[in-house]
């Protein structure tokens, strides 16, 4: 386990939209909502008009199956719908469908687990369960929640299918919720049932509370880079409050992305609040062997499997292609970049390093930039022919990745080719030599001084010039000064 000085519990429900199915979850409207009109994409049976009635997605439930082995959970051969009920503008039916754990009911699917990998240091994290169910619509606030004049109701999102993970409180600390959230994505990614790259595809709630504290829920996280604030945020503000001796209330709070802060939503509800029921318009769901077995017959590779296949194929170290296989944009990318380049750890290498980097920096993800495996390969290329040098290509680097440029484009613009023309270099050594009298007198004895005068060579080309043969017309230079003076 790993160390938690503060006692630190952190549970997840993560929802996430099925964004491969092609329709909503009970009704035939286009499970594509975004970017359209407002409230288009509707019928009466997302917006719960009286008479309507919903049919169940079939292959919604495929695709919460192959969830469910990937997070090998146990899943339930017969299984209700059930009704929470409760009024939110979002909900124009005044009740979700959803699936219940209790009065009968049970999830989709239970006790699973997977593994979360921090600093080298695995970690089994529980989920509890998975389950379907409803999206509501979509309240647009006018700034702040708390500060809105008004708010404006969007349907479209009403109905969309929607996958629910819980995991049991079994993180210690925010950057293991934000790891086991890219990990999740990356699994669900690699199943081809969703892409986390759109905007509000993946919602999580975190429970948190501090050892001798209560549990206080956080909801609205839009995305594992919001997790670790959010959570970062509570953990401080719980601790301040206990620090002055007084009790954590038990509530729900709401994550404000804008002021990065948790404001009070209200004390928590208790579940007798939503009066659970079976949904009496949906009949019961009975998996048999047979389709389970089937949908496993269909799992493609997964991360972790993904992951030992990079160390064997390509030689990869473990932690290089545990990175590469968080994301499976970017798993995709270094084995687009390895089918065309021969060496894959120098691919590797290159994006563990410059290209993550600047892309964490930046807060981009590899799609949202314009670089391609081509482009890397062909900055790459250029070093290896010798035409710029490794200095220059990183400086290259971030202008591919923001205009999409060919490299060697960027080269020939920029004038930055390598400079290995012996007549130009020896005027400019005249140059430099005469700048550094003192360094030219101590460099017949001192290497320090050869090494110098190379570099200032070296910066007066930018960088540019071929270091081999900088070094060697310096020393010839030195050489011949030598001669010179024996020769007085
Ligand atoms: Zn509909």
């Amino acid at each position: 386990m790993m160390t938690n000085k503060n006692g630190v519990r952190i549970g997840l429900e993560v929802h996430t939209q099925l964004t491969s199915l092609k329709t909503k979850l009970f009704c035939s409207c286009p499970s594509d909502y975004r970017g359209k009109e407002p409230n288009s994409v509707v019928c009466p049976v997302c917006l719960g008009l009286p008479g309507s009635l919903p049919v169940l997605n079939g292959k919604a439930i495929e695709y919460a199956v192959m969830a469910a082995l990937a997070l090998n959970c146990k899943i339930s051969e017969q299984m209700l719908f059930f009704r929470k009920n409760y009024y939110y503008p979002d909900l124009p039916k005044n009740f979700q469908i959803t699936q219940y754990d209790k009065a009968g009911g049970v999830p989709l699917a239970t006790n699973g687990y997977l593994y979360i990998e921090d600093r080298g240091k695995r970690k089994k994290v529980r989920i509890s369960r998975i389950h379907l169910e409803e999206d509501p619509g979509r309240l647009v606030h006018i700034g702040p929640i708390d500060q809105s004049p008004y708010t404006l109701v969007d349907y479209n999102r009403s109905g969309v299918a929607l996958l629910e993970t819980v995991s049991e409180p079994d993180m210690s600390s925010p950057r293991e919720a934000r790891i086991f959230l890219q990990k999740l994505r990356s699994i669900l990614e690699h199943l081809g049932i969703f892409d986390g790259s759109l905007e509000g595809a993946m919602r999580c709630d975190a429970n948190i509370s501090l050892a001798g504290g209560t549990r206080v829920e956080v909801k609205n996280i839009s995305s594992f880079k919001e997790v670790e604030r959010a959570l970062s945020f509570e953990i401080t503000r719980q601790k301040g409050i206990m620090e002055k001796g007084i009790i954590v209330k038990r509530e729900t709070r709401h994550w404000d992305e804008v002021r990065r802060i948790t404001v009070s939503l209200r004390t928590k509800e208790e579940e007798q609040d939503y009066r659970y029921f079976p949904e009496p318009d949906l009949p019961p769901i009975v998996l048999s062997k047979e389709f389970i077995e089937g949908v496993k017959a269909k799992m493609p590779e997964l991360p972790d499997e993904r992951m030992r296949r990079f160390m064997a194929q390509y030689g990869l170290p473990r932690y290089d292609a545990g990175v590469l296989v968080s994301s499976k944009q970017l798993a995709d990318f270094f084995e687009e970049c390895a089918k065309i380049y021969e060496d894959p750890k120098e691919i590797s290498n290159w994006m563990m390093s410059d290209l993550l980097r600047y892309l964490y920096e930046n807060n981009l993800e590899i799609q949202e930039s314009k670089i391609t495996p081509e482009k890397l390969v062909g900055l790459i290329r250029l070093i290896r022919e010798g035409v710029i040098s490794g200095k220059i290509a990183k400086t290259i680097l971030p202008k591919i990745i923001l205009t999409g440029k060919n490299p060697r484009e960027i080269v020939e613009e920029e004038g930055l080719l390598r400079i290995d023309d012996s007549n130009l270099l020896n005027n400019l050594i005249d140059k430099v030599f005469s700048e550094n009298p003192k360094a030219v007198e101590d460099s017949f004895k001192d290497e320090k001084a050869v090494n110098y005068l190379i570099g200032q060579l070296m910066k007066e080309t930018g960088g540019r010039a071929d270091p081999i043969l900088a070094n060697q017309l310096v020393r010839k230079r030195i050489h011949l000064l030598k001669l010179e003076r024996m020769g007085n």
